[in-house]
């Protein structure tokens, strides 16, 4: 339990895996916390130890329906981030970033409150430009399959802007655009290369790289992206973003798989498999923005961030083995 004496912040997204995490810290720092989710893919159990805080109500709701609440601040984190999940309804993936962004613009509209939009490198879509600057407008398919979360989180962002402009200063924007992020509590069934790759390493199956394994992303740990989004909300009004937050190492999927292999000590062979269509070539962030105005850089590098993910699907598979099972087949 712990006394309840700042402010009284809403999350939408909150169950997930980077709402749980957030929802956490902002509650450690004193603050009530209202988690908004329609648990798609947010689970009790990322939330279930919170429940003994007095400040921690969770409300479900489905973001693309209005909804009000008196608090000093909201963070907008509500969608689903893996391809899998995103791809699986993608009318509701659209609706949730952009009806999502409308009600809680609204919202923040209304109370005159600092609004966090969770948006993502993918508005970068596959980049022509390497590292990604904010500056840098995007290259993204409008009808592929990956559109309905890549065109979805751009709408959510000309909304904050076009919101942040006619409110003339009664409305807040923090607009964050985040580079993959792992660690636990990351929905382990979800595809994603971190995911898979150790539960696969764990479990000695094959390694299934997408493609020949030269593509690259930067990992970032979700202790590093939280501590961003917190840094970002708390700056003054002009800073608005957007901005990259997100960890400049890059490296290739057939190096991560490798290490992952290391780390686990693991007998799994690398098998490759077809590229998804639209994959981005290469994902890297230029993070001088994050640097200059919130004085943030990553502090855990890859091999730390992995151990203790490795270490958190591990006792997940050994104390689940109903899931485990489920997971293997
Ligand atoms: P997640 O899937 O673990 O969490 C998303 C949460 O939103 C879940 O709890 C889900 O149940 C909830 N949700 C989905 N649709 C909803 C709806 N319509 N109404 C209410 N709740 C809904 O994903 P995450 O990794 O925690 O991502 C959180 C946010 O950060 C997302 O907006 C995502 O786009 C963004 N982001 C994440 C990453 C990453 O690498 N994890 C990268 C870029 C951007
Ligand atoms: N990927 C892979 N094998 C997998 C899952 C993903 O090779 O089992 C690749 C995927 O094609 C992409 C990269 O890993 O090139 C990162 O994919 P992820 O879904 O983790 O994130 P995103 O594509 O959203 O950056």
């Amino acid at each position: 339990m712990q006394a309840v004496s700042g402010k009284k912040i809403a999350v939408t997204g909150g169950a997930g895996f980077l709402g749980s995490h957030l929802c956490e810290m902002l509650l450690a720092q004193g603050n009530e916390v209202i988690c908004v989710d329609n648990f798609y893919t947010g689970t009790k159990q990322n939330i279930a130890h919170l429940l003994d805080y007095t400040g921690f109500e969770v409300v479900r709701h489905d973001v693309i329906n209005p909804y009000n609440l008196e608090v000093d601040e909201l963070y907008n984190l509500a969608c689903a981030a893996s391809p899998n999940h995103y791809q699986r309804y993608p009318v509701q993936t659209t609706r949730t970033c952009v009806q999502g962004a409308i009600n809680a613009l609204d919202l923040g509209q209304r109370l005159g409150i600092k609004v966090f939009q969770a948006s993502t490198s993918e508005v970068y879509g596959n980049p022509n430009i390497h590292p990604q600057p904010e500056e840098y407008v995007g290259s993204v398919n409008p009808i592929g399959p990956r559109a309905c979360y890549d065109e979805g989180k751009r709408c959510a962002e000309t909304l904050f802007f076009d919101y942040w402009r006619e409110s003339r200063g009664r409305l807040s924007i923090k607009v964050a655009r985040i580079f993959n992020t792992y660690g636990p509590r990351m929905p382990i069934n979800d595809g994603r290369a971190v995911s898979n790759f150790i539960v696969q390493a764990l479990q000695g199956h094959d390694i299934t790289i997408y493609g020949d394994g030269s593509q690259t992303r930067s990992f970032c740990f979700y202790t590093d992206t939280v501590q961003a989004f917190l840094r970002l909300m708390n700056t003054p009004a002009e800073i608005t973003g957007p901005i990259n937050i997100g960890n400049p190492v890059e490296i290739t999927l057939l190096e991560l798989a490798d290490r992952i292999v290391a780390l686990t000590g693991s007998a799994s062979k690398i098998v490759h498999m077809p590229l998804p269509t639209d994959d981005p070539v290469k994902r890297k962030p230029d993070i001088s923005k994050a640097r200059a105005l919130l004085n943030w850089e990553p502090v855990v590098g890859l091999e730390e961030g992995l151990k203790a993910t490795v270490a958190h699907f591990d006792n997940m598979l050994s104390t689940d083995s109903v899931f485990a099972r489920q997971i293997a087949t």
